[in-house]
């Protein structure tokens, strides 16, 4: 069911969290140190990181359908950059991506 195009992307974005996530998980961070996570954009071969506050990084983290990217690493097909902060953009997915998202998020 669904656009395979926008799944497939979705996916993507849904791996790069959970990486995040086990990375989180594995070196917990002192409050107000930056940390390094990877850019959850949608493109598959994206490597590049984003230095965010381990904090800011829950907040975004708590929002199911909202990712951190790299300036410019948004897709504007699926997601829409909801804030700007130097050095990365938070976004937000919309439609079936947005659903893949949360689903995504329940059963990690
Ligand atoms: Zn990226």
């Amino acid at each position: 069911v669904g656009d395979p195009r926008v799944r497939r992307l979705a996916a993507n974005e849904n791996l790069a969290r959970r990486i995040n996530e086990v990375a989180e998980c594995e070196e917990p961070r002192s409050a107000g140190s930056r940390a390094h996570f990877m850019c959850e954009c949608c493109k598959a071969d994206c490597v590049e990181t984003v230095s965010i506050d381990p904090g800011s990084y829950a907040r975004v983290r708590s929002h199911l359908r909202r990712f951190i990217v790299r300036k410019g690493h948004d897709n504007p097909e699926i997601e829409s950059v909801v804030e700007r902060y130097p050095g990365y953009d938070v976004v937000e997915k919309r439609g079936e991506a947005g659903r893949l998202a949360e689903a995504d998020a329940m059963h990690a």
